[in-house]
């Protein structure tokens, strides 16, 4: 049994928490909105008054905010995790990040006596929810080995990727891929609903192909019942496509499909649906289309 604490019970925060209460852990748990750590201490875990409150005695620590900004607040300052921590530590970001700033954080981190890793995640709320997210970890190899058990109570793919970072470039790359694969599959969807194709059959047969993903798989059907409730918002996929693009730029790395990809999620998100799952990419697509 490992004390974590746990810092943003959110969409993924919240059920990731809950799995390591399954899975015999002490968890604790914090969040600005006080509702949300009601749902983890109903659940089993315990609730903090504060960040330096939850971190103070755990061996691990995760936290899983939206963006770059709120991981600094929360880890910095005088009731921040770094300055209440317990040395040596185990710092888990789940968030996604931008690589630079995760390899700053880290530093800061040791400097502060913690083992830092960057561990964002893929596989959406289903994943969070059934324990089965695809974890990139940057990281010291020794760090990553002493959280292996922790992070098998999340996650069924666990891939050391490289130093502190690394995690989140892989992240990135998998933003890029996963957003073009939704504006692909928009695209057919529209197409072919223009042409008054059976698209579950078409569906069907998509997915048994090459054009199969986990897109088509986890997404075809709800793009058809126009059911966008999220799962990942829209809007934090806008911040993810700034991430990779910037990333991309300071590399010298042209991504032409990202880049047109990216200003599609901003223009949805211009338009006030930021706040639907990213699957809501498809109704740009559509609008843009005569039908
Ligand atoms: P969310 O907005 O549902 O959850 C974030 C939580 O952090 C909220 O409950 C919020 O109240 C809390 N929070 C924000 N600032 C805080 C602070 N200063 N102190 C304490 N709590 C604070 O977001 P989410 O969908 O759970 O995503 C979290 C991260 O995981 C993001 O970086 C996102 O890009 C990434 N991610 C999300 C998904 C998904 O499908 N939702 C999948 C993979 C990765």
């Amino acid at each position: 049994m490992t004390k974590i604490a746990v810092i943003g019970l959110g969409i993924m925060g919240l059920p990731m928490a809950k799995n390591l209460v399954t899975a015999g852990h002490d968890v604790t748990g914090f969040n600005r909105s006080r509702g949300k750590i009601d749902a983890l201490v109903e659940a089993g875990g315990k609730g903090a008054d504060s960040v330096a409150d939850a971190v103070r005695e755990a061996e691990v620590i995760i936290t899983m905010l939206p963006d770059s900004p709120d991981v600094e607040a929360v880890v910095s300052g005088e009731e921040g995790v770094f300055a209440n921590a317990s040395a040596g530590a185990l710092w888990i970001d789940a968030s996604t990040i931008r690589p630079d700033v995760a390899a700053a954080l880290a530093e800061q981190a040791r400097e502060a006596g913690l083992r830092p890793l960057d561990a964002p995640v893929s596989g959406g709320e289903a994943g969070a929810i059934s324990g089965a997210l695809s974890i990139m970890i940057g990281g010291e190899t020794a760090d990553v080995e002493a959280v292996d058990e922790v992070l098998q109570g999340v996650g069924k793919t666990i891939v050391h990727v490289g130093p502190s970072g690394s995690g989140q470039t892989v992240k990135a790359a998998n933003q890029l891929i996963v957003a073009a694969n939704i504006q692909a599959v928009s695209e057919a969807v529209v197409f072919l609903e223009a042409y008054g194709v059976d698209t579950t059959a078409a569906l069907k047969v998509l997915g048994g192909g090459l054009a199969g993903s986990k897109v088509l798989e986890q997404k075809g059907q709800k793009l058809l019942d126009r059911d966008f409730a999220p799962g990942f918002r829209l809007e934090l996929h806008h911040k993810d496509m700034g991430i990779v693009t910037s990333a991309a730029r300071e590399a010298g790395v042209t991504i032409p499909l990202g880049s047109l990809v990216a200003q599609q999620v901003g223009a949805t998100v211009a338009r006030g649906d930021g706040g639907l799952d990213h699957s809501g990419l498809f109704t740009l697509v559509e609008a843009l289309s005569t039908r």
